[in-house]
């Protein structure tokens, strides 16, 4: 369909717009490219044009005119979501909420940021105070808070916080509805719920309130496996320490460290490794924890600024960018593995796989146990064979987020509060202006 562009740029004033083709077209990807599904399905995906609001305001007046001329609208921060999130499926208006980038006001533990605020830029104002994010993905150097709650669940913190979707992870969300007046709306505790991992889909955040952790100086340790079952059973004994305060437990199995680029020297050939960060005042009872298994092959206080990699860009979805940037024949699935039977159903998966799904699990903490969300690589020969490897991991009771497809219904059976969203979606996108084709069981109201 083609769109009322002139007039919507009339009615914009002087809000900044691109229509410049080539920055339009690259701006509407993301890394939809990881995988070889939607790297073929998505890559002629591009919006018409690009609108960066200043403000709420600003907001307010680009939601007001797509809903009156009937352009679809997808917000778009930092531009890493990994399975298309961010890419206008209807083209129409790419809306960059990166100028949104004000912390609005902290106290201890708690903070209100604008949605478009980068991670890092925000744990710099936070860190000021003594506080950092719970949680943050292994993308915090150039993700945005916004797109994170959108279109992420959890990651670095998280095995001790657990994901986004716990109760209290995100203290409230201040969205924007797209009707031809608008309305500012307050969505507090349960019902902040409703734009996580929603892509989107449920309105466009313009604030958030977000809980903070105690912000310590973390140290990145790595520590080299004969096996892979070593440096499984080493982090679950450092994940299940509550009183070692961590922030990243992640076993890996060879060859994947191979893949390490600049982190290969700590990672000796054949060996498996347990990536980790500890608050440094706990490092003896780290050690302790280990007991002599493996050997500490890295081990250096976290940096993150310009020219430096902290270890959390070796963790996470970041383990599969590694791989990528050498070998773009291995793709990767997302799992979450049940906690009552998490060794039995992991080795059970790297039987039926061997050599074909190479573990990389992350240790979480998930509605109060431990247990193992996992980004596995995948050696990758048709989208047959991957939806089987996804169907006998399903049958043994390991959830899987299928990383290979756009919309959040064909992305998890399990996907908390789908009704819901649709009921809420209703009410703050009749049209079904948002990001079209996401949440594909919507029907538009108007
Ligand atoms: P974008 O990619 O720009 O957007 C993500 C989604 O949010 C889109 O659907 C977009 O429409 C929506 N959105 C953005 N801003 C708004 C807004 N203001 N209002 C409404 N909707 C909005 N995810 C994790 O959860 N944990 C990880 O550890 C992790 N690691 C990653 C590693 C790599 C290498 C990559 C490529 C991705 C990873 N991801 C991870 C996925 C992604 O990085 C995160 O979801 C990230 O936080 C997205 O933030 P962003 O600012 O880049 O959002």
């Amino acid at each position: 369909p083609t769109y009322d562009i002139a007039g919507l740029i009339a009615a914009l004033g002087d809000i900044p717009v691109i229509t410049e083709p080539v920055i339009v077209r690259r701006r509407s990807r993301d890394f939809f490219w990881y995988s070889p599904i939607l790297a073929e399905e998505l890559k002629s995906v591009a919006a018409d044009i690009i609108v960066k609001p200043r403000d709420e305001a600003d907001v307010i007046q680009t939601a007001a005119a797509c809903a009156r001329l009937r352009i679809p609208l997808t917000a778009r921060a930092g531009g890493t979501g990994n399975y298309g999130q961010a890419m206008p499926l209807a083209g129409g208006v790419l809306l960059d909420m990166t100028a949104l980038d004000q912390v609005i006001w902290q106290k201890p533990g708690v903070v209100r940021v604008q949605a478009g605020m980068n991670l890092l830029s925000l744990d710099k104002a936070t860190r000021a105070a003594g506080f950092e994010l719970r949680m943050h993905p292994s993308t915090k150097r150039t993700a945005t808070i916004g797109g994170f709650v959108a279109g992420g669940s959890g990651g670095i913190g998280s095995v001790a916080y657990g994901g986004l979707r716990e109760p209290g992870n995100i203290l409230a969300a201040r969205i924007v509805t797209v009707e031809e007046e608008p309305r500012v709306l307050e969505l507090r505790d349960d019902a902040a719920q409703k734009v996580n991992r929603a892509y989107g889909t449920t309105g466009i955040i313009t604030e958030l309130e977000m809980p903070l952790a105690p912000a310590w100086p973390w140290v990145d340790v790595i520590v080299a496996f004969d096996t892979f079952w070593e440096a499984f059973e080493a982090g679950r004994s450092i994940a299940m320490a509550d009183g070692v305060v961590k922030k990243l437990v992640t076993p890996i199995a060879a060859p994947i460290p191979a893949y390490f680029g600049a982190l290969k020297s700590a990672c000796p050939e054949g060996k498996s490794i347990l990536l980790c960060m500890i608050a440094e005042p706990f490092l003896d009872s780290f050690k302790a924890i280990l007991s002599g298994r493996g050997m500490v092959t890295h081990e250096a206080p976290s940096e993150e600024g310009p020219g430096q990699v902290p270890l959390y860009e070796y963790s996470w979805n970041h383990t599969t960018l590694q791989w990528l940037k050498t070998d773009r024949s291995i793709t990767y699935l997302q799992l979450l593995y049940p906690f009552d039977r998490l060794e039995e159903s992991v080795r059970k998966m790297m039987d039926l796989f061997e050599g074909e799904v190479l573990p990389h699990l992350e240790f979480i903490r998930f509605a109060g146990n431990i247990t193992c969300s996992a980004l596995p690589i995948v050696r990758y020969t048709t989208p047959e064979r991957l939806n089987q490897i996804i169907a006998q991991h399903e049958e043994h009771g390991v959830l899987v987020a299928n990383p290979h497809v756009v919309s959040l219904e064909d992305g998890s059976r399990h996907k908390r509060a789908d009704a819901d969203q649709l009921g809420f979606k209703a009410n703050v996108d009749p049209m079904g202006l948002l990001n079209p084709g996401k949440m594909k069981s919507f029907v538009p109201v108007r």
